[in-house]
Order: structure tokens, then C-alpha cells, then sequence
């Protein structure tokens, strides 16, 4: 993809999933990859194995990688993690806010702390990132591109998961502010918005065969997404090949945006 061999990039909740999948990728096309984790050194020396692995395979052998721990909830923690990227890689070119959370509670139940939880690592934690990315590009006079991953449910509502889809529909917005706000200082900010896909945030359905055929039942193209299919689009999206998109959410969901209920004509 055009020009993305020397940026630096910063991948959030990059040790598992889509994150890792986005690392391993950015890092294919000659990127230098930043791999933020919350909790677990090794599973992010893991990603950080493959993306080595990967982009030798596809002839970017001097990709930098670095790792770099952190609660995107803590504001301490995520200007460190932006100061550690810029200072040790001499900039950062794209940020992936990918880390993220869910929570089920029927909606008048849901205690305060877990809502505030989902919140501020899902909406707050990606505009944090931001922040404190765009103030370091304004300062360098460097342009920039933030990928925040969204999620089908920014527009349809996930009853039982109201602070996840609060979460979501939230960070649509933060996209379009964001890329009105920046869009003549060279910041692109788009958002990946992700289907049913197979990653440890799924695990109650992934691995069980007759769940996983009941979700894939509702998706449109009858099967679930993977992370390197997600991880396909932020690289798109995060090259000179989009260089004329921002402020838009690209979903990546075989589908499930469609009304699949209307495949039928029951309204006639
Ligand atoms: P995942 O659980 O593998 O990844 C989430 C990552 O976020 C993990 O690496 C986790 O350690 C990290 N994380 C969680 N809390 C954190 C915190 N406080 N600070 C830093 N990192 C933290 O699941 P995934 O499916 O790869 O999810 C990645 C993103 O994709 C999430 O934002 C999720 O909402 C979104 N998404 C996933 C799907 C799906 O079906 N898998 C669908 C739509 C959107």
C-alpha cells in the first residue's frame, strides 16, 4: 500500500486479536510498529515475533518495533506510552486506537463503575490517544492519520451491552469532529467499524461450533470475520492510497449493516 514503508505507527490493545492483527500487517508493509499491551509481556513479544517474522517475509526486514505498556483508562499511562513512541521511533505518523472492552448488563442494572469502566477505555481512552497525538503533530508540523476501531454496533444497538454501544456510537463521532477539526492541518481520522469477528472478545462463541453457526446465521455472507480482513482495511485506510478519505467509518462486516431481515420480502 502507497508510502506506508518507514511511518511509525501506534497500535492500542495490540498483543491480542484485531490489534495484533493491525500490527503484524503495518508492519508487512514496512512500518514501525509500536505495540501497546495492557497486561501481558509475552503475548505482546508474541505479535511482536510475528510481525519480525512476517515483514522479513515480505522484504521489510528493518522494521523497528517496540513495546509498550499501558492502561489506555489512565491518562498518565497513555501520555507516557505517546511520549515513549515519539521519542524512541523520532515521531509517530498513525495511531490505532484499537484497544476496547465489553460489558453485559441488562441496562437498568449496570453499576456505575462498570459503564464508567467501558467508557473510558472504549470512547475516552481512543480521544486521549488522540489528543495527545495530534498535539505533538501540530507542534512538529507533521501530518498524521488516526484509525479508531469501531464497531458495528456505532449504529445498530446492542441491548445488554448499552455502554459498549454508548462506547461505539461515541467514537463515530469522535472520527468526524476529530477530522473536521484537522482536516486542513493533514490529520486524517477514519474508523474501522468490524463485524462479528474471531478473536479472544468472542471466545463464548468462537470455539463452540453450535454457537458460532447461530451468529454466523445472522451475517449476511455467512461467516465471521477474521482480524486479518480488519487488519486489511486500517492498512488501507492508514496509506497515501486513502489519502483523500477522512471522517468516514468503513465497515468490514460481510454485511451485517445491511437490515439482513430484509432479504425476504416481508414487507411487500
Ligand atoms: P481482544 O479482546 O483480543 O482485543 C482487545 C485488546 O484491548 C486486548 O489486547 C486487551 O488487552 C486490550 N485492552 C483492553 N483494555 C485495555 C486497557 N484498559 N488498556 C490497554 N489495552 C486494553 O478483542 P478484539 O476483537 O481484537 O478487539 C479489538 C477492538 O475491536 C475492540 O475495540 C473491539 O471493540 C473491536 N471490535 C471487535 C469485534 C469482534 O467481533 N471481535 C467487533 C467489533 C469491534
Amino acid at each position: 500500500m502507497k508510502n506506508l514503508q518507514g511511518k511509525n505507527a501506534l497500535i492500542t490493545g495490540a498483543s491480542s486479536g484485531i490489534g495484533q492483527a493491525i500490527a503484524i500487517r503495518l508492519a508487512q508493509e514496512g512500518c514501525n510498529i509500536a505495540i501497546s499491551y495492557r497486561k501481558s509481556p509475552d503475548s505482546a513479544k508474541h505479535t511482536e515475533a510475528i510481525a519480525c517474522q512476517k515483514a522479513a517475509e515480505t522484504g521489510q526486514a528493518a522494521v523497528k518495533t517496540l513495546l509498550v505498556q499501558g492502561d489506555v483508562s489512565a491518562e498518565a499511562d497513555i501520555i507516557r506510552i505517546v511520549n515513549t513512541v515519539t521519542e524512541t521511533f523520532g515521531g509517530l505518523d498513525i495511531l490505532i486506537n484499537n484497544a476496547g472492552i465489553q460489558s453485559e448488563f441488562a441496562s437498568h442494572e449496570i453499576p456505575t463503575d462498570e459503564f464508567d469502566r467501558v467508557i473510558a477505555v472504549n470512547l475516552r481512552g481512543a480521544y486521549l490517544c488522540a489528543r495527545e497525538m495530534i498535539k505533538r503533530l501540530l507542534a512538529q508540523q507533521r501530518t498524521g492519520v488516526i484509525i479508531n476501531v469501531s464497531s458495528v454496533h456505532e449504529v445498530i444497538p446492542r441491548p445488554a451491552y448499552l455502554s459498549y454501544s454508548i462506547s461505539k456510537g461515541g467514537m463515530g463521532n469522535l472520527t468526524k469532529t476529530l477530522a473536521l477539526e484537522y482536516a486542513n492541518r493533514g490529520i486524517r481520522v477514519n474508523a474501522i467499524a468490524p463485524g462479528a469477528t474471531a478473536t479472544p472478545i468472542n471466545e463464548a462463541w468462537t470455539d463452540d461450533p453450535a454457537k458460532r453457526a447461530v451468529v454466523e446465521s445472522h451475517i449476511p455472507m455467512g461467516r465471521a470475520g477474521t482480524p486479518e480482513e480488519m487488519a486489511a482495511a486500517a492498512a488501507f485506510l492508514a496509506s497515501d492510497d486513502a489519502a483523500y478519505i477522512t471522517g468516514q467509518t468503513l465497515y468490514i462486516d460481510g454485511g451485517l449493516t445491511l437490515y439482513a431481515d430484509f432479504r425476504e420480502a416481508w414487507s411487500a
